[in-house]
């Protein structure tokens, strides 16, 4: 009989903030966004509780809720024991499996309650999910990874191979993890909303706080982009890298178009110039405006779309998102993927809590995958991290490598009852306000 915690409970919660009231987060498909997490908690008869969550922008999020409820079968009475079984019984559910397979609410709950197990398990552990990872033997990582549908890109041998080739310089880049963080970037200038003196403001700041990357968003008005990439770049300066991203707005053609006229500017990345499935469209964009490398990964869909995008050359920068694929698993395979084909990983973050998790991801592909921080940089994003029990700590453009035990996931309770849509205390105020409700 395993020693380990039995699962009790599950627990779901809307939770919703009213963001859309400062432009926080508004970009050129999202302009009023209300930054949002359907969240789950595992409760166990330990005591201790794993938390996850997926991310989303407001208006259905309670159905993202009502998909985590779905799952309450695969992990009330369970144990946190194997976790690779755990994860592709979800994914496998012969009947869930019709709602996507593998992509959209179903697959973002399935995320939301995986990284919980993983928060509940590294809790147990008493270590930082990154650390817990970066300690597995690479056979132990190789058996959470569903290889379904990757053996034209990826087997299991060759993702042994990679795991062994990084297996011997792991203490070291613990240590300098531990020591010196991991390289971070932000686009808390670039928000479309905001005026030109708040983006020099800001892009001053970000240079003052030590980061070598900023992000800009595009993609709305191109004279308007124009101009702000020039106060961008003359506030910034030449050797600086500044990218920009356009969340899915232009079709093929217009992307090449628009960027090229953005391009004396020297955009370092193009950020989902177009739909997130369109494995060729990037391709064809990818050609046209190298230099400029194209950046894509927050709404893509599975690992599939990612094997299909790294074969295709559509992606010189892939962008992970630590909620919408099957949770730490399947990024596991992704950051395999990303391995094999060379390409860089430099996650997307921001939302509400997604820096919180993905900075855990970043760090472990460091240790035990990639074995490197060249061209990586981990999205960041300076908002709602004061309702996490263990925020993320940014030094000098660095995330610091966090320390507790877990995946950093869990908000603070008063936060979750206050936060709750619509009866918490802040959304009540707001009706009273005549606002957001
Ligand atoms: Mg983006």
């Amino acid at each position: 009989m395993s020693d380990l915690p039995l699962i009790v409970a599950m627990e779901t919660h809307d939770i919703r903030f009213p963001t859309s009231l400062e432009l926080d987060g508004s970009d050129a498909m999202n302009p009023d966004p209300d930054y949002s997490a359907a969240y789950v908690v595992l409760r166990t008869d330990s005591g201790v509780d794993g938390h996850g969550f997926a991310f989303t922008i407001g208006r259905g999020n309670e159905v993202q809720t009502a998909a985590i409820a779905a799952l309450e079968p695969y992990v009330v009475g369970r144990r946190p024991e194997d976790l690779g079984a755990l994860y592709k019984e979800m994914v496998h559910d012969s009947q869930l499996r019709w709602l996507g397979p593998e992509k959209g609410v179903m697959h973002m709950a399935i995320s939301a309650v995986v990284n919980a197990l993983w928060d509940l398990k590294a809790k147990i552990e008493g270590k930082p999910l990154w650390l817990l990872l970066g300690e597995m033997s690479p056979e132990e990582l190789v058996s959470l990874v569903d290889f379904r549908y990757l053996g034209d890109a990826l087997t299991p041998g060759q993702a042994l191979e990679i795991l062994r080739r990084a297996e011997p310089g792991r203490a070291e880049r613990i240590a300098r993890l531990k020591a010196e963080g991991y390289p971070a970037y932000t686009t808390s200038p670039g928000w479309l909303g905001y005026d030109d003196d708040k983006l020099r403001r800001l892009c001053r700041e970000a240079i003052a706080d030590g980061f070598t990357q900023i992000k800009l968003k595009v993609g709305a008005d191109l004279a308007d982009d124009v101009r702000r990439m020039r106060i961008a770049r003359e506030v910034c300066g030449p050797d600086f890298r500044i990218a920009i991203d356009a969340n899915q707005r232009w079709d093929v053609g217009t992307a090449i178009t628009w960027v090229n006229a953005l391009k004396e500017y020297e955009p370092y990345w193009i950020e989902e110039p177009t739909s997130p499935d369109d494995v060729l469209g990037h391709a064809t964009i990818a050609r046209a405006l190298a230099p400029v490398k194209v950046a894509t990964g927050e709404h893509v869909q599975n690992r599939v779309i990612f094997k299909q995008m790294l074969q295709a050359g559509s992606m010189s920068v892939l962008q992970i998102d630590a909620a919408r694929v099957g949770g730490v698993n399947e990024n596991i395979a992704i950051l395999l993927l990303a391995a094999r084909f060379g390409v860089p990983v430099c996650p997307h973050a921001g939302g509400v809590g997604l820096c919180e998790l993905v900075q855990h991801l970043a760090m472990f592909d460091y240790v035990a995958v990639s074995g490197s921080r060249r061209d990586r940089v981990i999205e960041y994003v300076d908002h709602l991290h004061e309702h996490f029990a263990d925020p993320v700590v940014i030094e000098n453009g660095r995330y610091l490598a966090p320390l507790a035990p877990g995946f950093s996931a869990a908000m603070h309770p008063e936060s979750i009852s206050a936060y709750a849509y619509p009866g918490g205390r802040v959304w009540a105020e707001e009706t009273v306000r005549g606002g957001v409700a």
